[in-house]
């Protein structure tokens, strides 16, 4: 195990995680706003995605949890 090793690792890590971030930003980015917030349905001006961050945060969680379990399911 040398400092190399950690450093590559590390490297590694951050790559994936950019890779996560800029996928769940270009599938939300898919989303086209209809008028209505996609996590409660509440009425939105358009072009509003979600009625707040809490919406939009609870939305992706539920989204990557299906991802998760595997879209090919649905
Ligand atoms: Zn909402």
């Amino acid at each position: 195990m040398s400092l190399d090793d950690d450093a590559e690792r590390a490297e590694q890590i951050f790559r994936d995680a950019a890779l996560v971030e800029r996928a769940r930003n270009a599938e939300r980015n898919t989303l086209k706003p209809y008028g209505a917030c996609y996590f409660c349905g509440e009425s939105l001006r358009l072009g509003l995605l979600f009625c707040n961050t809490d919406c939009r945060d609870d939305w992706q969680r539920e989204h990557d949890a299906h991802v998760r379990n595997g879209a090919s399911s649905c």
